[in-house]
């Protein structure tokens, strides 16, 4: 077991899983290349330890596969589901501690120098560097912590721009503090754990009540050990390799943007909160950890998907306890497209689950409700569905404007979409074809993988 982003690393240089790249790379562009290329073909996470005008290596690729992702939550494919939804269901607080590796080297006031980290161009044409593996860890007096993670632009040594959607947890809490005019401490964190970023991206069972560090202990089935920060009231992973500490003021916003979106394509430029950075602390030897967004195959989509299966299927077996499964897929950027498995009851029950999924507040665009027996993890299979059990004209529901398409460049202005829902099912109670079955053979055949 791990509890920092270091001892992770030994983990996968002990499997082979970690490439350390030896020649000079530029913050430019280059890293990013090589990260987009891990995620391409498969490959290793990789240590960049000649950075040009840095002295801070850095390390991406983590989550460049969904195996690695597997091993991060100790689980395989098949149990992946249900391994997860324990781990969240137990949650586990976190622990505060008195003192924290990552407060070893401490950079207050004048001293704070964002420029000295190695902050990453992404994309061509991102309007500037971006920390995109930075987890805010902020507190609101009632809804108490919230995790996420958010684009934030490189704009000075002690500033960052921070673009927050409008329908996110964080958003609240800004917009509760600027109402009482006050600035909202925050603490962006960079380099952990790396089960606490995928616990990020959860719905805890307590809603915006929830905890995503207590969702992160109890998927490591032990609490994650918490230090104060020193400027400002919040708290962080006592192991973190940086932490940058500051404050959102209230009624400020600056233009920030454009970024390379894990959608594939450039968000806009955006008018976004600032954080008036108060101090960096950080681990000796720190380690730059960053998540490779950019074109699919990308970083974000692995790093969400268990987490977002978990949460949406959570939610959905509340209102629709014949869903057997779900899962948002890979073409559908983990995020707009649905698959759901079920096993009807009455007649016209898919329908009531497709209308459901849009009530998950999870940027749902396209539904497909497909019977128990597809894979839904098989794209051919959920296609077969479609062609063959599916009418459009009385399957198919268009939802002409539904919120939430953050980084869908289809979305209008406002970030509306329009839905569509296919129930792929065989009509329920009437005969219909019988499907073709055989027994798996009683020999081996060479090159099967079992
Ligand atoms: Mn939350």
């Amino acid at each position: 077991m791990w509890n920092d982003l270091r001892s992770f690393l030994k983990l996968l240089e002990d499997r082979n899983e970690l490439a350390v790249i030896k020649d000079e790379v530029d913050t430019n562009c280059d890293i990013s290349a090589g990260l987009a290329k891990t995620c391409r073909i498969g490959g290793p996470a990789l240590k960049f330890v000649k950075v040009k005008g840095y002295r801070t290596p850095v390390v991406g690729g983590i989550y460049a596969t969904e195996s690695r992702v597997l091993s991060v939550l100790g689980t395989s494919k098949q149990n992946m589901l249900t391994d997860f939804l324990r781990g969240i269901e137990n949650e586990i607080p976190p622990q505060i501690v008195s003192k924290g590796a990552c407060q070893e080297i401490v950079r207050e006031g004048q001293e704070v120098d964002l420029t000295s980290l190695p902050i990453l161009i992404h994309a061509p044409e991102d309007g500037g560097p971006y920390i995109s593996s930075g987890v805010v860890m902020a507190k609101d007096p009632e809804y108490g912590r919230n995790l996420s993670i958010h684009r934030c632009m490189l704009k000075g040594r002690n500033k960052l721009g921070i673009a927050i959607d409008a329908s996110r947890h964080l958003e609240m809490y800004r917009r509760r503090a600027e109402e009482r005019g006050e600035s909202m401490g925050i603490a962006l964190v960079i380099g952990m754990d790396p089960v606490i970023p995928i616990a990020s991206q959860t719905v805890p069972a307590g809603g915006i009540h929830g905890d995503e560090l207590s969702v992160a202990g109890g998927l490591r089935g032990s609490p994650v050990e918490l230090v104060r920060c020193r400027t400002v009231d919040a708290e962080v992973p006592a192991t973190a390799e940086v932490v940058i500490e500051g404050e959102i003021p209230p009624s400020i916003t600056e233009p920030e943007g454009p970024f390379g979106e894990s959608s594939g394509y450039y968000g806009k430029g955006t008018d976004s909160p600032i954080i008036k950075v108060k101090a960096i602390t950080m681990r000796e030897d720190a380690i730059y950890h960053v998540i490779h967004h950019g074109r699919p195959p990308n970083e974000t989509q692995n790093l969400r998907s268990t987490s977002l299966d978990a949460s949406f299927y959570r939610y959905i077996r509340q209102v629709c306890p014949t869903v057997r499964n779900v899962h948002f897929t890979l073409g559908g950027i983990t995020q707009h497209h649905v698959v759901i498995s079920m096993k009807p009851t009455y007649k016209e029950e898919a329908k009531n689950v497709m209308l459901a999924a849009y009530g998950s507040r999870l940027d749902v665009k396209n539904v497909v409700v497909v019977d128990d027996d597809i894979d839904i993890y098989d794209p051919v299979q959920v296609e077969w569905a479609i062609a063959t059990r599916a009418q459009p004209y009385a399957d198919t529901y268009i939802f002409p404007t539904v919120a939430g398409g953050p980084v869908d460049p289809s979305a209008n202005e406002s970030g509306v979409v329009s839905g569509m829902a296919i129930d792929a099912t065989r009509p329920f109670g009437e005969p219909f074809a019988k499907t073709l079955e055989l027994p798996e053979p009683r020999y081996d055949i060479p090159g099967d993988k079992k």
